[in-house]
């Protein structure tokens, strides 16, 4: 990790960054050539940082540098450029621990907030790939392992104590990542806020319903606090289809940077709340009738198996790897004890799948009213049919963080989307 001194950030727009790299051995050589016949391009599509892609005769790179404020807004929004050190430390952690499904990391400098990463290249973001209405076939497998793994070996399952608070600690400083989480998920969209918008005229009913529901406003608010105040595992913080590259054999995630010590469900909730609105949104898509109806049934089945592997996966390691604080074994010990903890494990599991159904509907609502939106809904042009399809999910998303304990299973849920999916908001009809 190369270290310089405080203050000597700047931005490295072409030029400034081929020097750079090419400053860099073993960078330079994995590029190849001459520096001067690498191309750069700034891909960033993102909210809050530059991307660039650089590739030489011999190999390509993605370089991610922070700016000291929200690229979507400007410099009007400060945001610490530290957030480059949390993303490095959360993408070096889920290496460890999910090999394979993250990009491989190749230089980080904290002055300048910036990180050499592998090409992930044919790779495409998920969310372009559900809007074109592309099945994934190894998506559920690669995700699931990335959860479940990713969460459970950083939980007091599996750590001890000390290791577990000192990671928190080591994550504490990210505060200023969790307080966009805090404002855009789980208060802006229920409250008149400048940077709030949505699909006028029509969702305007929808919008002024969300700020007089006080059913919603304490389901939302207990799950702010959660997010707040549950420091169970390693979190990704940011984990929807926008931040995971695909190929038809490959899954990688990426973008880490709201990395910190948050509730599991956080996570979860993010995967299950973007399918849910690829599904809601395909009807938007479609050219005919039915036409997208195999990628819709794939769509609500990979819900279905995300939590479902979701939870064999964590249990297994659960069985297997406890070796945290956590439960301990002499207090279950005999076949009374390990009944009772697999009971209680069940009842965890349980706890967590209530978690992630309320997360995702609060991940569904702040897409449709709040500051970002996705392409799922905004590449429908037609406003009312993107209406139609982003009323539906508010309904799904309300009663998800209102009557969560109505879920008790992820079919469940599911069966209340296919429900929804023929359901005709009055805008539409009269
Ligand atoms: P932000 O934090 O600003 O949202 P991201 O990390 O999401 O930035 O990256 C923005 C975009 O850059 C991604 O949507 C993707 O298109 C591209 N990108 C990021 N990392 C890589 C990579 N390792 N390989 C190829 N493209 C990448
Ligand atoms: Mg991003």
């Amino acid at each position: 990790m190369a270290q310089g001194k405080a203050g000597d950030y700047r931005i490295l727009h072409e030029a400034a960054l081929r020097d750079y790299l090419a400053g860099l051995p073993d960078i330079a050589a994995l590029l190849g050539a001459e520096p001067v016949s690498w191309s750069i391009t700034e891909v960033g599509d993102g909210n809050l940082n530059l991307v660039f892609i650089v590739k030489g005769d011999r190999g390509g790179i993605a370089v991610k540098q922070a700016l000291p404020y929200v690229r979507l807004v400007g410099e009007s929004w400060p945001l610490p450029l530290s957030r480059a050190h949390y993303e490095y430390l959360a993408l070096s952690r889920q290496a460890q621990l999910a090999p394979g499904l993250v990009p491989t990391l190749l230089h980080h400098n904290e002055t300048l907030a910036l990180t050499v990463m592998e090409l992930l290249e044919p790779h495409i973001i998920m969310r372009k790939g559900l809007v074109a209405g592309t099945q994934y076939p190894r998506f559920v497998d690669d995700i699931t392992t990335f959860m479940a793994r990713t969460l459970f070996f950083t939980s007091d399952l599996a750590l001890s104590a000390a290791e577990k608070k000192e990671a928190i600690a080591a994550f504490a400083g990210n505060h200023a990542l969790c307080k966009i989480t805090e404002d855009l998920i789980f208060t802006d969209p229920y409250r008149i806020a400048v940077q709030n918008r949505w699909t006028v005229p029509y969702l305007n009913q929808f919008a002024a319903s969300l700020r007089g529901d006080m059913n919603l406003h304490v389901a939302v608010s207990r799950l702010k606090l959660k997010f707040m105040a549950s420091p169970e595992a390693l979190i990704h913080g940011d984990l929807h289809t926008g931040s995971i590259m695909v190929t038809d054999d490959q899954t990688r995630v990426i973008d880490p940077e709201f990395a910190f010590y948050g509730p599991m469900g956080f996570d979860v909730g993010a995967v299950i709340a973007n399918l849910l609105m690829a599904y809601f949104a395909s009807a938007g898509h479609e050219r005919s009738p039915d036409e997208r109806r195999a990628f819709e049934a794939w769509v609500l089945g990979t819900v279905e198996q995300v939590w479902n592997e979701f939870a064999r996966k964590f249990l297994d390691l659960w069985r297997a790897d406890a070796r945290g604080d956590a439960y301990p074994a002499t207090l279950f010990a005999g076949e009374t004890g390990s009944a009772r903890l697999e009971a209680e494990r069940k009842a965890y599991m349980q706890r967590l799948f209530g978690d992630a159904v309320g997360f995702a509907g609060a991940k569904i609502n702040r897409r449709i009213f709040g500051l970002a939106h996705n392409i799922d809904f905004e590449l429908v042009e037609d406003p009312r049919k993107r209406a139609v399809s982003e009323a539906r999910s508010v309904g799904l998303a309300r009663a998800l963080m209102v009557d969560t304990a109505e879920f008790p299973d992820i079919a469940s849920v599911t069966t209340a989307a296919r429900e929804l999916r023929t359901w005709m908001p009055e805008f539409a009809t009269g």
